[in-house]
């Protein structure tokens, strides 16, 4: 085994004994030690909410030109947001499966079904390529702030932006966002996608003139020669997913849209009304914005985990160890194989890990045969159709109530759970083909037998 940060395996094994079952590929169950009281956590915040309105109102003068040019858009008026919705069905099945009641609602929150590109990646992915148009636009005078953002929708614009190109490393999902929305507004578009991208993204990607290069290495490699790529190219812009604010502030913004969805459902987020949110994870962007965003508006009244892969538990282990993007799953001899695309990150971003951890609840593992379970079971209960990652956040419920005991004592929350609320964000799914989903509800049902 590698030295990591000139300390040996065994040291760090019985510094972190948890690390054992992480290396073994067990499931494990980690809260977070360095959890702060909102407050004091917000201290230390190199972003702010005044940073998500930021961006919050940018995407607000982009809905004209969202409206006109993804007609799937109109009836949110150019917003792009998905819906949560209750699953009691799902929830009921899975309390006879695992004999463990889940005290409070239970909803899924259907980023699977944003419009556009059919996941998470459809807030961040989308939100930093309308940032940099808008930067370049107003750059060169061709835009103002107060104007209606459907002109861009013009030959004129299109011309404009076919000088400059876009370029991002991905394991898919990213990929399809980024794809999408630069080329539809004229960009050059170049996506880095690592070996474990799925032939029909990339087949989908070359449909829409996006230049697609594979890897045969994993997602760190297919980033890193991205970036040194475009960063030869002055009129390329990198979408750095490693290191992103916008994409961060992108997702952060879905908070603020739940809380009005919540609001809409008459559910209630307070001191005697906690909200459990399940994330899962992968470089950390998309669940850490969220979390973030999340804290900023509800506070101490939320808790967040995130859910990995147990052969891709990247972000934990930066957490845990305090090391960050300074350690790889490889390091400790996982081996980063994964059906659950987007989650397949060997590294975590040592930005998002730094920024999330005063506000982190905790985190977790589930392995890839849940995944397939869970993806079936969400079918027979409640029709709805997830990719494999996006089922990662569903088992949190079980888990906190049979794992996390010291957090839920440590809150009082004993009487409270049932006034509680449990969300799980389902990451994505809807553009997954048809033939391709089938395959995942069979190996789900053959797991489950
Ligand atoms: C990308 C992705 C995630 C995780 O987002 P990160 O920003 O990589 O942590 C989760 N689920 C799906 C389906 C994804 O595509």
């Amino acid at each position: 085994m590698k030295i990591v940060k000139g300390k040996g395996i065994q040291t760090w094994l019985k510094q972190y004994p948890l690390l054992n079952k992480l290396i073994s590929t067990e499931e494990v169950f980690w809260l977070n030690p360095n959890l702060k009281k909102f407050e004091a956590a917000s201290l230390t915040s190199p972003l702010t909410f005044e940073d998500v309105r930021d961006a919050e109102e940018r995407l607000k003068r982009f809905t004209p030109y969202i409206a006109k040019v993804f007609p799937e858009t109109r009836k949110t008026n150019g917003i792009i947001e998905s819906p949560l919705v209750r699953i009691p069905s799902m929830k009921q099945s899975m309390e006879k499966h695992s004999q463990q009641p889940i005290a409070g609602e239970l909803l899924l929150k259907c980023d699977s079904h944003l419009p556009i590109s059919g996941s998470i990646k459809a807030r961040g992915g989308i939100y930093e390529v309308l940032k940099h148009t808008e930067e370049l636009a107003l750059q060169h005078q061709l835009l103002t702030v107060s104007d209606d953002y459907s002109i861009l929708d013009s030959d004129l614009f299109r011309t404009f932006f076919s000088k400059y190109s876009i370029a991002v490393g991905s394991t898919g999902n990213l990929g399809l966002s980024i794809g999408i929305m630069s080329a539809k507004l004229g960009f050059k578009v170049t996506v880095h996608m690592s070996a474990d991208a799925k032939q029909w993204k990339k087949d989908l990607l070359r449909s829409k003139n996006v230049t697609v290069i594979e890897y045969e290495e994993d997602y760190s490699k297919a980033v890193e020669e991205g970036r040194i790529q475009a960063n030869a190219d002055p009129s390329c812009y990198f979408v750095d997913d490693e290191n992103s604010h916008d994409l961060f502030l992108g997702y952060a913004v879905a908070a603020s849209r739940l809380k009005k969805q919540l609001e809409d459902l008459e559910i209630k987020v307070d001191e005697n009304h906690p909200l459990f949110v399940y994330l899962p994870c992968g470089v950390g962007g998309g669940p850490g914005g969220i979390a973030f965003g999340l804290k900023l508006v509800f506070q101490d009244h939320v808790h967040c985990f995130f859910a990995e892969p147990t052969h891709s538990p990247c972000m934990l282990l930066g957490l845990m160890t305090g090391l960050h993007d300074q350690i790889a799953v490889q390091d400790i001899g996982i081996d980063n194989i994964t059906d659950a695309d987007g989650l397949a990150v060997g590294r975590p971003s040592g930005f998002v890990g730094n920024i999330i951890e005063p506000f982190l609840s905790g985190s977790y593992t589930i392995s890839d045969e849940q995944l397939y379970q869970l993806l079936k079971e969400l079918v027979d209960t409640e029709g709805i159709y997830l990719e494999p990652s996006a089922l990662a956040g569903m088992i949190g419920p079980i888990k906190l109530r049979k794992e996390g005991t010291d957090y839920l004592k440590r809150h009082n929350f004993a009487e409270m759970m049932s006034n509680g609320t449990h969300i799980v964000w389902g990451t994505g799914g809807n553009m997954v083909p048809k033939e391709m989903m089938m395959q995942y509800y069979q190996k789900g049902l053959d797991l489950s037998v």
